[in-house]
């Protein structure tokens, strides 16, 4: 398999080669990164990646589900040919922020107000500096394997080894060499999908807890939802004891109109964005009730500051604004079923080749884990055989579709039938090669 890809990506080889005398491991982004090297991007248009050698890759990795209208979408360059034109950055807002603010508050179940920012990760830093300042509490809640960008509080447990992992979820596990020890003191760790547990935990440090911060569709567990009765409890603990509930929707958001918390009907004290919402520019945001985000307002004195060159860039802006019309309700209803059948089809699949696997996955989202294990949490989404998810990846992508590389992927709007069958059909001629 992977003779294979490097005897198709010489030009890709080469690329590596030199970036990585520049640039540590040849680029600036850890996930886009993986063995031996990863095609380097000629260019992009619609539901297709070509790579530097000219090799063409049906594409559901889209920028990690950002690309939700596909790459190049004609309005969205069209608005962005338009921007570049009349300046690309100001310090002076603009009306295509306020107008993008007022769709997502109106879509959003619980979005007062909202502040953007340029990626997800200041989006959930900012969302954690509010809460802690709004309740004047400090440590912070997360679950065990959740993912909410690469600033220091949230860097923990994410990806534990399974050496590391403590007899429960509820041991923290520094994430990087060099955090200060404290780190462990002040974020606590809790079991996805286990409330007794998470809810002993939570009433345990109630008095010190600032914020629970969660995704409601859990990307790092191939997109799993969390269950009803979890969210309900996660909802209500938190209100008795005066936590702030933070839902992390960058990647959740793009399940509904008003995103997992609509489509769950679990509605959080506060929200944050990425992904989707900026048209494929660098784009965060967070926003919830306004009593909370009030605190970042300077009119009224503004006891948080948040700056950022470059926040609620025009660019940005115009094209989210692109995305955010374009996505009407029958778009959803559309995306996801197909989203629905594909999870069908790989199901058949894989019983097909009896190959142990679980599909996981809602609306427009899959995760595909080699296990016969049921997936629930981060331990069980951990059971899944690492060789399998890499010859699935390498597979694939010798077949002309990129994955993302921890076997999960994302539907856009111009995925049809035809694109879906080839997924499948790409699995059995050569996903499932490694595999068997
Ligand atoms: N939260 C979640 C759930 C994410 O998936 C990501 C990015 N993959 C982030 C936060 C961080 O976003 P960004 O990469 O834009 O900083």
């Amino acid at each position: 398999e992977i003779q294979q890809f490097v005897a198709s990506t010489p030009k890709s080889k080469s690329l590596q080669d030199e970036a990585a005398q520049y640039l540590p491991g040849g680029s600036s982004r850890g996930t886009a990164y993986f063995a031996p090297y990863p095609t380097f991007v000629d260019h992009a248009k619609g539901h297709y990646v070509y790579d530097v050698d000219g090799n063409r890759y049906l594409d559901f990795m889209i920028n990690a589900t950002t690309h939700i209208m596909g790459h190049a979408h004609p309005e969205i360059v069209e608005v962005l040919q338009e921007q570049a034109e009349r300046g690309n950055s100001f310090s002076g807002p603009t009306e295509a922020q306020v107008r993008l603010a007022k769709n997502l508050c109106e879509r959003v179940p619980s979005l007062e107000t909202v502040r953007f920012t340029n990626s997800g990760t200041e989006g959930t830093m900012m969302a954690i500096r509010g809460a802690r300042a709004f309740t004047g509490k400090h440590k912070i809640a997360k679950f065990e394997g959740g993912y909410h960008g690469s600033h220091e509080y949230v860097s923990v447990s994410v990806r534990p080894a399974a050496e590391d992992l403590g007899p429960d979820a509820t041991i923290p596990v520094p994430e990087h060499p060099g955090q200060p020890p404290s780190i462990t003191e002040d974020v606590i760790t809790l079991p996805y999908n286990d409330l007794a547990t998470s809810e002993r935990i939570i009433r345990e440090h109630g008095d010190e807890l600032a914020c629970v911060i969660m995704e409601v569709v859990s990307s790092s567990f191939g997109y799993l939802e969390g269950d009803e009765d979890f969210l309900r409890g996660m909802r209500a603990v938190t209100e008795e004891l005066g936590i702030v509930l933070i839902f992390d929707e960058v990647q959740s958001f793009r399940v509904s109109p008003g995103g997992a918390q609509e489509m769950f009907g679990v509605i959080p004290d506060m929200t944050t964005f990425g992904k989707i919402i900026g048209g494929g520019m660098p784009v965060g945001a967070w926003g919830g009730r306004r009593d909370i985000m009030a605190l970042f307002d300077p009119s009224e004195g503004a006891p948080l500051a948040h700056a950022g060159t470059f926040n609620a860039n025009p660019m940005t802006m115009v094209a989210g604004e692109v995305v955010m019309n374009h996505l009407t309700p029958d778009v959803y209803e559309r995306m996801n079923a197909l989203g629905e059948t594909l999870r069908a089809k790989l199901r058949a699949v894989f019983d097909e080749l009896e190959v142990p696997a679980q599909v996981t996955g809602v609306a427009s989202l899959f995760g595909i884990h080699f296990t016969d294990k049921e997936i629930v949490d981060y331990r069980s989404a951990l059971s899944s055989d690492g060789d399998m998810t890499k010859a699935l990846f390498t597979g694939l992508l010798n077949e002309g579709i990129l994955i993302q590389t921890g076997g999960a992927g994302a539907l856009n709007t111009l995925t049809t039938d035809e694109e879906v069958d080839a997924l499948v059909d790409g699995y059995k001629a050569g996903g499932a090669r490694g595999v068997r």
